[in-house]
């Protein structure tokens, strides 16, 4: 018997199809009255449609959440905040609008609701990444964590089919991760492989019908549960390094977890192998590493980091960065392996994958050898 510990979710969770029009008895329930609205410029829409359901109780819309969380958008969003007298806020959006939610949360301890309609996760997670000038730096806040997430299917069919690929390879990293994760546990295990499942039965399915209702329920059941292993374990090697290459270049988020995963994964391999063969379960193809890199490949994906604007002569700078903090994964990394690595995934070759995996080596290939215990989002 395997002795673990379980972390349990506080976040209440309603999912289906025209569940939005639950926000304002959830908005009740939290004994809000002045509920304010938070979206990103593209989703005004949305946010105005809400704020018809929500009559009275919606006391006002700030539509400027940005990517990565910048702290001066933070500001003006809390000003705003005071301005209207808000007692709750309800991100309406992906990542960027509920980590508006978030840092608006950690500031005033304003209770948030959520309606994703990406398949990013952090609605899930206590993790709050905020920007400051060109830095970014991300905190675990249990104060963070969401009240009330209303997933409703509906709002995901507008979601433009090849960012919700990406999107859903985001989420997939996020489950791949929980597979192995140092603290992992039963539970997050289940999860994580439901979560592929689900992910891969559905996202091919959106690339060529987006507006399919059962395949974006299939695809946002799976990234719920993505993200809640997120939330719930410690992600490695393959979260850290997307987060080096995000600050550092300024690479779009969900495009850099989908182009990075499949060479982390092979990287991974010969130390995780029950996480592996779950991977396997989930794709077609014995090999868990090519079978993400073709999953990827089929559905149109980027695979290349230099289309995603990445310089060639960053991948040493990166490499360098992604080892400097000790961090834990079940493969130890230097920076020769990150490198070798970065730099097939720079030119958007098939990771690497021969026996004893052919990269520079490391010298203990074990499961859970460094313990460190940094956390990545
Ligand atoms: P996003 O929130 O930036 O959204 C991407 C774009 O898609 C935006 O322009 C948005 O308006 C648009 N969009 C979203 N849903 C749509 C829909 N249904 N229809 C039409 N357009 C839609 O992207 P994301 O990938 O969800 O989030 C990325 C951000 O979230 C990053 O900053 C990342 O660091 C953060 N993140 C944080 C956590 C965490 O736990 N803290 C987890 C995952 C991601």
């Amino acid at each position: 018997m395997k002795t673990f510990v379980h972390r349990g979710q506080i976040t209440k969770v309603v999912f289906g199809s025209g569940t939005r029009s639950r926000i304002p008895e959830e908005a009740d329930a939290l004994g809000s009255r002045r509920v304010l609205i938070l979206c990103t410029p593209g989703q005004a829409d949305q946010a105005a449609k809400m704020r018809d359901l929500l009559g009275a109780a919606a006391v006002g819309t700030f539509a400027e959440a940005a990517p990565h969380t910048p702290v001066d958008v933070t500001q003006k969003a809390l000003a705003y905040a005071r301005s209207v007298g808000a007692d709750c806020v309800l991100a309406i959006g992906g990542g960027s609008t509920i980590g508006l939610g978030k840092a608006i949360a950690v500031r005033t301890g304003l209770p948030q609701l959520a309606l994703p309609t990406t398949y990013a996760g952090s609605e899930m997670t206590p993790i709050l990444g905020e920007t400051e000038g060109r830095r970014k730096t991300t905190r675990r806040l249990p104060e963070v964590l969401l009240k009330t997430v209303v997933y409703d299917v509906d709002l995901t069919l507008t979601f433009p089919a090849a960012i919700s690929v990406v999107s859903g390879i985001n989420a997939m990293a996020h489950a791949v991760e929980a597979l192995y994760a140092q603290d992992r546990d039963p539970v997050a295990f289940l999860m994580a492989g439901e979560a592929l499942d689900s992910l891969t039965r559905s996202l091919p399915v959106i690339a060529r019908r987006p507006d399919d209702g059962e395949a974006r329920a299939d695809a946002l059941y799976g990234a719920w549960l993505a993200g809640t292993c997120l939330g719930t374990v410690g992600m490695a090697l393959h979260h850290k390094v997307c987060h080096v290459l995000g600050g550092t270049f300024g690479l779009p988020h969900a495009e850099t977890h989908a182009v990075v995963l499949p060479h982390v994964v092979a990287y991974n391999t010969p130390a995780a192998p029950e996480a592996m063969a779950r991977i396997v379960q989930a794709l077609p193809g014995d090999d868990a590493a090519n079978g993400l890199f073709d999953f990827a490949g089929r559905l149109g994906a980027p695979r290349a980091l230099r289309d995603l604007g990445m310089p060639e002569s960053g991948i040493e700078q990166a490499a360098e960065l992604i080892v400097r903090d000790g961090y834990w994964n079940p493969r130890p990394a230097d920076r020769t392996a990150v490198r070798a690595f970065l730099t097939r995934a720079w030119a958007g070759q098939t990771p690497w994958t021969s026996p004893g995996n052919g990269h520079p080596q490391t010298d203990s290939v074990s499961e859970h050898s460094i313990t460190t215990g940094a956390r990545h989002a």
